[in-house]
């Protein structure tokens, strides 16, 4: 009664705590909540739960050892963490959420199979005059059976998957794929799912568990058995690796985004497997968001699933696709006339983009936009959905440095007041303001909805030089007679910026 009130308080928290995280003022809260219900649910499975015999959980060495290793390792990874390297670890966590339900699928398989003993798992097997009349057979619940594969399969293509996501956002692993690849995965797919059905199949018609009178799986049945299961199990982690190895890096989030759901699937399957109603609420709603934040992807970029899946956009294409268009010169502008063009506008927009991130400029850029209020000057900031490199990047940064929630414009609000813009300031943003997305139906980008700075009177620039950003690909609106290039580390342009306009 008490763990099930624990399990209840638990699923409550989870779905309040995901409602919180979708407002940045209420994200922080949001995660605190959800992270208390796991807690009650965790320390409620550990202390009260009770086996069929009325027996508690044992092992607890183990198990607060596990806690406290997992908890250790984990705390000091997202401290450490830098906010560039944030997907990359999202990632990787992802990928260990993955791992623990293939884990999960493969202890519960090898308790069904090595179980010396006919217990809860094993049903007497009818009819036995197949198997002779002194053999009985054991099989596993064909339900049960279907869950611990899915778990399984699901699991490792979301481990391996994530795993190569993770070596891809952090350049480790560079794009690759072969000819045929897409047919190669789905032949792949196809005999897993066929093995699966072979093997439920096999299981029901007493094809592997037989047991004599002493109770054993017999050697050979039982290593035939195990064979056709690891293989499962190591084709789905090849196809985990072979799925995500072609797909270009800057479509990396919404392939963690998809991967965070099957995750979420696959934790469910560990829920239904052991009854467990808070595993199953948790694993669904993982599932449910990563689902849905995929799809807000999708359309942020304008683009369908499939065309991420296969359609090879960004990272490989670095470099190549640059150069492959003369353009024109582009002009530069001074520290100083940047100051006085800002200082004597009515409104500046400033458009965030990975280059902060990198340079860890939010805090100057506060400081700025201050400055400028302070003289009359009308400060916003235009986020784009897929600026910087990860769902909410700019969101979670300009947080960081305490910028009001208001001031940030969603890209369609932005989109509507960059013609009555003075000034618009793009730091370190570049793919998210290249209007190659729609001119362009050769670009790689083409198609995705972006800041149409260009509408505003004036566009300062400022990054470093003139290399293109995640995409690969050059931008015509630095050469735009609008545009100026104000080039330099944003952190350090920013202090300069200040300094300049204080003395104005
Ligand atoms: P981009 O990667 O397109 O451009 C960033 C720019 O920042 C670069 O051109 C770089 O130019 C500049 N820069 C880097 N360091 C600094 C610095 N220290 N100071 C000043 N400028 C700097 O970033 P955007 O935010 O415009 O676009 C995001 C891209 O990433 C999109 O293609 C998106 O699809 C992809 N992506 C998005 C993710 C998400 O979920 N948000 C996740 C992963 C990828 P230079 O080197 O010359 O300084």
């Amino acid at each position: 009664m008490i763990l099930t009130l624990c399990y209840l308080i638990g699923s409550v928290t989870f779905i309040l705590g995901l409602k919180m995280l979708s407002n940045p003022a209420t994200a922080r809260r949001g995660n605190l909540v959800a992270a208390a219900g796991m807690i009650i649910a965790i320390l409620g499975t550990i202390f009260l739960y009770k086996d069929d015999e009325g027996n508690n959980l044992h092992n607890y060495g183990w198990i607060f050892g596990g806690i406290i290793i997992g908890a250790i390792i984990g705390t000091l990874a997202a401290k450490k963490v830098k906010m560039t390297a944030m997907p990359e670890m999202v990632s990787l966590f992802n990928g260990m959420g993955g791992a623990c339900a293939a884990l999960i699928s493969i202890v519960e398989f090898n308790h069904f199979t090595n179980s010396p003993k006919i217990d809860g798992g094993f049903t007497l097997y009818p009819p036995l005059s197949r198997l002779g009349n002194d053999s009985l057979s054991l099989v596993i619940p064909h339900g049960q059976l279907l869950i611990i594969f899915l778990g399984l399969i699901i699991g490792s293509v979301s481990f391996a998957g994530s795993i190569i996501a993770w070596g891809k956002l952090n350049g480790r692993i560079k794009d690759y794929s072969f000819k045929g690849q897409h047919i190669f995965n789905l032949i792949l797919l196809f005999l897993v799912v066929l093995s699966i059905v072979y093997f439920l199949f096999k299981i029901n018609t007493g094809f592997g568990v037989s047991i004599g009178e002493t109770f054993k799986v017999s050697f050979f049945t039982k290593g035939w058995v195990n064979i056709l299961f690891y293989s499962i199990f190591l084709a789905s982690l090849l196809y985990g690796i072979l799925f995500v190895l072609p797909i270009g890096g800057a479509d990396m989030p919404v392939v963690i985004s998809l991967l965070n759901s099957f995750t979420g699937v696959a934790a469910a399957c560990g829920g239904f497997l052991y009854n467990n109603k808070v595993m199953l609420t948790g694993g669904i709603l993982v599932g449910a968001a990563g689902t849905l934040l995929t799809i807000l992807m999708c359309k942020a970029m304008n683009r369908s699933l499939k065309n991420v899946l296969i359609g090879s956009f960004g990272g490989a294409k670095t470099g190549a696709a640059v150069g492959g268009k003369q353009q024109g010169a582009y002009k530069e502008i001074s520290l100083s006339d940047t100051a006085v063009v800002m200082s004597y506008a009515n409104k500046v927009m400033i458009v965030p983009g990975y280059g902060l991130a990198v340079a860890q400029a939010q805090h100057a850029c506060h400081e700025l936009e201050k400055l400028l209020e302070s003289k009359g000057v009308t400060v916003k900031y235009a986020i784009h959905p897929v600026a910087g490199r990860m769902p909410g990047h700019m969101n979670v940064l300009l947080a960081e440095a305490d910028v009001s929630y208001d001031k940030l414009l969603e890209m369609e609000q932005a989109n509507e007041e960059f013609p009555t813009t003075d000034v618009v300031l793009v730091l370190g943003a570049n793919d998210v303001v290249n209007p190659a997305a729609k001119t362009d139906p050769s670009s790689p980008i083409y198609g995705m909805p972006i800041l149409d700075v260009e509408l505003a009177k004036n566009v300062i620039v400022n990054k470093r030089s003139m290399k293109p950003g995640y995409a690969g690909i050059e931008n015509d609106l630095f050469f735009q007679p609008k545009t100026s290039m104000l080039f330099g580390d944003a952190k350090k342009v920013l202090q300069d910026l200040i300094g300049e306009i204080k003395n104005i």
